[in-house]
């Protein structure tokens, strides 16, 4: 579990959250020193003057959205993982195309969708082609929907499973209609914590590798964090580290998301984080963050509340509707609200509230 905070004297802690204010850069050892000891007043107080300098100040934007888990059959079975079933489990699932994707994309489409997001576990039978015609058939019944799907982990995967090397899993998903990659699957990027907590899934290497060639081809994704487990606070600050110098060499980011470890229902248990841990580590991440403009507030395992409060800690953008979540539920954790609620909180916290495409194009 992370190391506790201490606490440095208030202007020890504007001297150094006025840096990246100013337009500089904090360095590793700042980072660290701000996760571990800054006062949590002057972190949201520059954390916020901060966003308000790089995006639109008065809006706050989302995305309407369904997040849909093909399958939830995965050889990786990380022990953060409740989601995750062995082929022959009671509850193993594989969703067909025809009726049960289709009908959850129509519903979605319904309902205003203009993203979907797919993401599975890593089968270890599907062939290469299930997932072609997939994106295939979705961008035939529904194209203008975009289609943010599949992660580094299972891109890694797909290429270690069809012998194939990333940059050409990627070309062919693109041919066959997929526009964008979600940033899932970084969890931590430091070797030392992904073989404790998901040792056969990709390397931090590798989600990079992928993220890089990604923007090579010209889709921009976004970057995750999920901490709280068995990371240090200088594994956090080394993971921020890692995206920002990938965004300085390619651009590709469009947002940063993090989120707390549910520990409910998985092998490697523990307590959750509370809120003024997400606050601080969001705050310092839209501080370390200089070159992304969007941060997104997590209400979904944070609660409306809190994710309300992020939005004064750095964040200026609610995510997705998320009208389905499987991942996070079934470790216990997860929030739902209606695109009409999700409104009402960003008007309530003093923001107005945008509608947003996978690229942050504001769509009102
Ligand atoms: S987190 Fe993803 S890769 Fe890991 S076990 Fe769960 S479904 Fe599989």
């Amino acid at each position: 579990m992370s190391d506790k905070p201490s606490s440095l004297p208030i202007d020890e802690t504007g001297k150094l959250c006025s840096k990246p204010v100013a337009g500089g850069r904090l360095s590793c050892e700042e980072g660290e020193l701000l996760l571990r000891a800054g006062d949590i007043h002057e972190l949201g107080r520059a954390a916020h003057k901060l966003r308000l300098k790089r995006v639109e100040p008065r809006v706050v934007t989302y995305v309407v959205d369904r997040n849909i888990n093909y399958t939830n059959v995965c050889i990786s079975r990380c022990r953060f993982c409740a989601f995750s079933r062995d082929i022959g489990d009671e509850d193993a699932y594989v969703n067909q195309y025809e009726p049960v994707i289709r009908a959850k994309i129509t519903e979605a489409v319904e309902l205003g969708a203009k993203q979907i997001l797919m993401q599975g576990g890593h089968h270890p039978s599907l062939p290469f082609e299930w997932y072609l015609d997939l994106l295939r058939c979705i961008k035939r019944d529904f194209p203008k929907t975009t289609l943010h799907s599949f992660s580094p982990p299972e891109v890694v995967h797909f290429s270690r499973l069809f012998g194939m090397p990333v940059r050409e899993v990627l070309s062919r998903l693109r041919e066959a209609g997929l526009d964008s990659l979600p940033g899932g699957g970084a969890e931590i990027l430091s070797d030392r914590v992904r073989s404790e907590v998901s040792p056969h899934k990709c390397t931090a290497d590798e989600w990079i590798g992928v993220m890089r060639e990604a923007h090579g081809l010209r889709m921009r994704t976004t970057a995750t964090m999920m901490f709280g487990h068995v990371e240090t606070l200088a594994e956090r600050i080394e993971h921020l580290e890692r995206i920002r110098a990938l965004q300085d060499e390619t651009g590709g980011f469009t947002a940063f998301i993090c989120w707390t470890y549910q520990p409910e229902n998985t092998a490697l248990g523990g307590t959750a984080v509370g809120g003024l841990d997400y606050l601080r580590t969001l705050a310092v991440a839209r501080l370390y963050l200089s070159n992304f403009e969007n941060l997104q507030a997590s209400w979904v395992t944070m609660g409306p509340k809190v994710g309300q409060l992020a939005l004064m800690f750095g964040a200026n953008d609610m995510g997705g509707t998320m009208l389905e979540e499987n991942v996070v539920a079934a470790a216990g954790t997860s929030y739902a609200m209606t695109e009409a609620e999700l409104r009402r909180l960003i008007s309530k916290a003093g923001f107005t509230p945008q509608r947003r495409t996978t690229q942050y194009e504001l769509l009102e």
